[in-house]
């Protein structure tokens, strides 16, 4: 008789099969420099990346430096970035990083120790900016992550950290950032939080479907 792979052997195999159905391993969201990526990092929160990228476009036209966001006015940013939610504090967090930002030399730290110490950006945005500017291994947690990483057995931790900690101890270190991008993208389009789609799902059988009523 066959015997079950071990947690980490079906991490992996998990992700690996995720690859296959999710093979986009960039985010979804627009950006052409690293300010550009710190911005819509921080515009994503609890926002969706499509809205995200409505949005860019004129901001990044209007504030086209971190100094240009460093001395922006608090009201007329707010009102570019309004549909994206949050945006007072959004608003706030995007002025005062460019400010620290601008007061040690102007250029957008790529490390993730770096970024996190920026006001407004967290661990898990650092993260994800460290991981498109850097070879910096992350495995950021966002909601989509948290979800499957519990559906899946992988983490019963309920802060990203402590969940990054998990799925990291699972994981090569090379496949962190695969990790992340394919838990996000079957989040969206299958394992949803509200309609998860478990008869259609490609890991159906590597998953415990923690928390879900039996199919
Ligand atoms: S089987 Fe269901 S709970 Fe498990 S990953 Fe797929 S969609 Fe999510």
């Amino acid at each position: 008789m066959e015997r079950p792979p071990t947690k980490a052997a079906r991490a992996r195999q998990v992700i690996e099969r995720l690859g296959e159905a999710h093979p986009e391993e960039v985010t979804a969201l627009a950006y052409g420099s690293p300010l550009q990526l710190m911005v819509a990092v921080v515009l994503s929160a609890q926002c969706t990346d499509v809205r995200v990228n409505q949005v860019t476009p004129a901001l990044f036209a209007r504030y086209p430096t971190v100094e240009d966001l460093a001395r922006a006015s608090q009201s007329e940013l707010e009102g570019l970035i309004r549909s994206c939610g949050l945006y007072r504090n959004k608003a706030h967090a995007l002025i005062a990083a460019c400010q620290a930002i601008s007061r040690s030399g102007g250029e957008v730290p790529t490390g993730r120790a770096a970024l996190a110490l920026l006001p407004g950006i967290g661990n898990k945005s650092a993260g994800v900016i460290s991981m498109h500017l850097s070879e910096e291994r992350a495995l950021p947690v966002d909601t989509h992550v948290a979800r499957l990483a519990f559906r899946l057995g992988f983490s019963t931790a309920e802060r990203p950290d402590e969940i990054e900690k998990d799925l990291r101890a699972l994981l090569p270190p090379a496949l962190w950032k695969a990790a992340h991008h394919r838990l996000i993208w079957h989040g969206r389009r299958f394992c949803t939080a509200r309609s998860p789609r478990c008869l259609e799902c490609p890991v159906r059988s590597l998953c415990p479907r923690r928390g879900l009523a039996p199919l």
